[in-house]
C-alpha cells in the first residue's frame, strides 16, 4: 500500500524536482498546496532550523508525514551570503532575476568566485517527531560574470560547473537531479529511509 507524504514547499521548481525523484518509490507525494497549507515564516538562521520549521508546520496541518527542504547558495567572495536568505536576497518576494542582479553587483569583479548550493532535507513522521531524519548535501561551482542558460530556477544561470563547462541552467532536468545538492540530499534520505524500513 502506498503511503502519502506531503512536500512542504511552495516553490514550483522544487516541487517538480522532488516529485520526479520520489516518483519511483511507493510513496504518494503530494505538494502542500493540495492541503492549503499556509506559508510559515522561515525564522531560523540555519538551513536545518528552517527545514524543521517547514516540515513541522506541514505535518501539523495535514496530519501526514512531511518532507521539507531548505536550500540556498553560499558564495565565498560574499562571506557565505546569500545563505539562508537566498530566496529573499533582493528583498521579500524578490524575483530570481532581481536576486541574480544583486548577486552579480555585490560580487562585481571579485576574483573569488567559488560557491556552493546547500540543501537540507528533513522528514518528520508527525509534527511532534522528536527524531526527524535530517540529510544534507552541497554542490560546488563558481559564480559567472554573465548569465547562461534558461533551465532550472533561482541562481542556476550564474552557477558554473567547471567539470561540465556549463551552468546548471544548461543541464537537462535529469542531469541536474543526478548531480544537484537536492538530488544528493534526497539520495541520502532515501538510503536512510530504506535502512529503517520505510516511513
Ligand atoms: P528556500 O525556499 O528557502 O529553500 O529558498 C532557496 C533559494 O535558494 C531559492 O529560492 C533559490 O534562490 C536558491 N536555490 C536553491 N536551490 C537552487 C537550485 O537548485 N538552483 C538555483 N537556485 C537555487
Amino acid at each position: 500500500m502506498s503511503k502519502t507524504l506531503v512536500l512542504a514547499t511552495g516553490n514550483p521548481g522544487k516541487v517538480n524536482e522532488l516529485a520526479n525523484m520520489l516518483s519511483s518509490l511507493h510513496i504518494n507525494v503530494v505538494p502542500q498546496s493540495d492541503f492549503n497549507v499556509t506559508e510559515v515564516a522561515e525564522t531560523g538562521t540555519t538551513f536545518v532550523e528552517n527545514a524543521i520549521i517547514k516540515a513541522r508546520h506541514a505535518a501539523k496541518i495535514t496530519g501526514l508525514p512531511a518532507i521539507a527542504d531548505d536550500s540556498g547558495l553560499e558564495v565565498d567572495g560574499l562571506n557565505g551570503a546569500p545563505g539562508v536568505y537566498s530566496a529573499r536576497f533582493a528583498g521579500a518576494g524578490a524575483t530570481d532575476q532581481a536576486n541574480i542582479d544583486k548577486l552579480l553587483l555585490e560580487l562585481g569583479s571579485n576574483p573569488i568566485r567559488s560557491a556552493r548550493f546547500w540543501c537540507v532535507l528533513v522528514l518528520m513522521r508527525h509534527s511532534d517527531d522528536p527524531t526527524p531524519l535530517i540529510c544534507s548535501a552541497s554542490w560546488e561551482g563558481e559564480i559567472t560574470q554573465q548569465q547562461h542558460g534558461a533551465g532550472g530556477f533561482g541562481y542556476d544561470p550564474v552557477f558554473f560547473l567547471p567539470a561540465l563547462n556549463c551552468t546548471s541552467a544548461e543541464l537537462s532536468k535529469q542531469q541536474k537531479n543526478a548531480l544537484s545538492h537536492r538530488g544528493q540530499a534526497l539520495q541520502k534520505l532515501l538510503h536512510e529511509l530504506t535502512l529503517k524500513g520505510g516511513l
